[in-house]
């Protein structure tokens, strides 16, 4: 039945299709998502949700490959060498701009290397600690790291990640630099977190929500202008007293350059229904997340965001004189 109904679409996508070699066979086998940080993180959550509801769309197998380290670029540049064909994309978030400007001999040219396909989701941060960590509110948090700047640790996904991000963030609005502990991404750090074998750490709410509501983590504040509808007692970062803290961590689906414009065409409407799956909505919403609007997961919406971002970090990084080399 499930495979009847995937030939049916299929062959109505195929019809649906302008005409070009590729795109007429498109996709006639599995697809691969790198996500360039390792399973069970942020990054891997929303891309699997995608990954099942475009397989639907497809009516071909999606996988997902987890490719960490480098704080995304390692990913990034498995991709960017891959066969421009539609069958390796990548699942990339905030990183993509700002690893352009903090590392300065990247193997890939990060506007040069990839096709658009869309934007997926933008994920608020959380800054949250380990359960039995001392401080109980933020104002609590900023008091103790200043008293304690050579003990506290810092987990995060590498340099170039969100959550290294958003901690430089955290650290620079409270002008106290402290002890980061690199991972291939937040999954593994969680870990850690639960453990209490690292204290606190920044991360996305698709990552971080169920622990809180759970009680397994302690959590600070959130790094949006509101608060959220799934955590309604965590304060806002602004509230909290640190308003430059906004942020929020946007996600893009790409593929190699020299991809043929109707695959990526193909590509992006799948993105499209994807994000209207009711799965991918209902399991966002309980994540503290929303899908990108049709609008946005398209290749202008992610080309824009994606230069107008490099543009806006490189003078801030560069003032921060931070970077991975
Ligand atoms: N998104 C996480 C970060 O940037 C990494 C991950 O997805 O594991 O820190």
């Amino acid at each position: 039945m499930r495979k009847s109904l995937f030939a049916m679409v299929s062959v109505a996508a195929a019809f649906a299709m302008p005409l070009g070699a590729s795109a007429q066979t498109y996709p006639d086998r599995a697809i691969t998502i790198v996500v360039p940080f390792s399973a069970g993180g942020p990054t891997d959550t929303v891309t699997r949700l995608v990954a099942e509801a475009m397989s639907k769309d497809l009516g071909q197998q999606v996988l997902v490959e987890n490719v960490g380290g480098a704080g995304g670029t390692l990913g990034a540049a498995r991709v960017a060498e891959a066969e421009p064909d539609g069958y390796t994309l990548l699942l990339h978030h905030i990183g993509m701009a700002t690893s352009a400007t903090l590392y300065r001999k990247l193997p890939y040219d990060t506007l040069n290397a990839f096709e658009y396909v869309g934007l997926v989701t933008e994920v608020p941060m959380t800054i949250v600690a380990r359960k039995d960590f001392e401080p109980q509110d933020f104002k609590g948090l900023i008091d103790y790291v200043k008293a304690h700047k050579d003990e506290v640790t810092v987990a995060n996904a590498g340099i170039g990640a969100a959550s290294h991000l958003c901690g430089m963030l955290f650290m620079s609005a409270v002008e106290t630099p402290l002890v980061t502990v690199p991972y291939q991404g937040t999954g593994p750090a969680m870990t850690d977190l639960l453990g209490g074998q690292v204290d606190i750490m920044c991360d996305q709410t698709t990552n971080t929500t169920k622990q809180i509501q759970a009680g397994t983590i302690k959590a600070y504040a959130v790094t949006t202008p509101e608060r959220l509808d799934v955590l309604p007692d965590l304060p806002t970062v602004a509230e909290a007293g640190l308003p430059n803290m906004q942020v929020g961590i946007w996600h893009g689906l790409y593929a190699p350059k020299g991809t043929p414009a109707e695959v990526v065409d193909r590509l992006s409407k799948s993105l499209q229904v994807a994000l209207k799956d009711e799965n991918v909505v209902a399991r966002f919403a309980e994540l503290g997340t929303t899908p990108s609007p049709e609008a946005d997961a398209t290749p202008a919406a992610l080309k824009a965001k994606l230069e107008g971002e490099i543009q806006r970090w490189q003078p801030i990084i560069e003032a921060a004189g931070v970077y991975a080399d």
